[in-house]
Order: C-alpha cells, then sequence, then structure tokens
C-alpha cells in the first residue's frame, strides 16, 4: 500500500484532559509520521465546514457547540493504509462501543444525554482527508 494521509483533531475534551501527548504517542508508535500539527481556537465557521456532511442531523447543534467548547489540536500524519489504522486506533465512534485499547475505548465513556464526547477526529475516506486538511491547513 502506498503512503497517505489523514487528517486528526485531538477533539477539546482531548485537549482539556491532557491527552495530547497520548494520542500523539501511539501514532509514532504506530510509526506514522507528523507532517503538520497546530493548536487551534474554537472557530465554529470551520467546525461547520468540517461537519458539513452532518449539517441538518438532531446533532449538528451539539457537535459544533462541543467541538468549539475550546482549543483542537490539528494533526496531519502520513503512513501506509494511514486513514484506515488511524480509525482503528482511534475505536468505535460511540465510546460506549469502542473497544478497550483503543483511544475512544480507553479514555472516553458512554454518552450521557450530549453529544458524543470521543477524543479525537480522523477522515474517514482519502477525499474526505483532502477536503479537510484544506480546511485546518489551507497552507499544505
Ligand atoms: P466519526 O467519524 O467516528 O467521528 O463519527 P461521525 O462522522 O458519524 O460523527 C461525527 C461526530 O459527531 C462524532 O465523532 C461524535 O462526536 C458526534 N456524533 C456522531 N453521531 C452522533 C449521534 O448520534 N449523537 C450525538 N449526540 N453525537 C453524535
Ligand atoms: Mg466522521
Amino acid at each position: 500500500m502506498t503512503s497517505s494521509r489523514t487528517l486528526i483533531l485531538i477533539k477539546p475534551d482531548g485537549v482539556r484532559r491532557g491527552f495530547v501527548g497520548e494520542v500523539l504517542s501511539r501514532l509514532e508508535r504506530k510509526g506514522y509520521a507528523l507532517d503538520a500539527l497546530k493548536v487551534i481556537p474554537p472557530n465554529v465557521e470551520k467546525l461547520e465546514e468540517h461537519y458539513a456532511e452532518h449539517a441538518g442531523k438532531s446533532f449538528f447543534p451539539g457537535v459544533i457547540s462541543y467541538m468549539s467548547s475550546g482549543p483542537i489540536v490539528a494533526i496531519v500524519a502520513s503512513g501506509s493504509g494511514v486513514i484506515e489504522g488511524f480509525r482503528a486506533l482511534a475505536g468505535a465512534t460511540n465510546p460506549a462501543d469502542a473497544a478497550p485499547g483503543t483511544i475512544r475505548g480507553d479514555f472516553a465513556q458512554a454518552p450521557s444525554g450530549g453529544p458524543i464526547e470521543n477524543l479525537v477526529h480522523g477522515s474517514d475516506s482519502a477525499d474526505s482527508a483532502e477536503r479537510e486538511i484544506s480546511i485546518w491547513f489551507p497552507e499544505l
């Protein structure tokens, strides 16, 4: 498999709870390259663009409010199979379903009424990755 790249976000709960190092460490231990990394203050406009596929869904306002509740860390990582590989490291969307050993399975709890707080985002396809990288890293 040739090298590809993905867009990773450490969400506000991940930054707030001190999991930036843990997420970076898991990426590095897997052997993925860090191509770019920045801390980004809350930005509703960019978040609405990032989550455009979910616009109109019942959970959309909650996700935007959750994602703009504090700074996030944006990362471009590359490596063989990194798009699927990082989603495997992240685990299932709902921490209640995420296996132990995954980031969400190890460090996040089942939602209790509000938005699903699950620590990290990872692009779900090559097209999504390029679209999302252009939102958070227009200079790349
Ligand atoms: P992901 O690709 O695994 O992050 O999941 P999605 O793209 O489906 O959803 C984006 C984000 O919206 C998730 O990571 C959650 O933070 C949140 N989310 C997704 N589905 C739901 C839902 O059914 N209810 C709520 N409250 N939040 C959701
Ligand atoms: Mg998604």
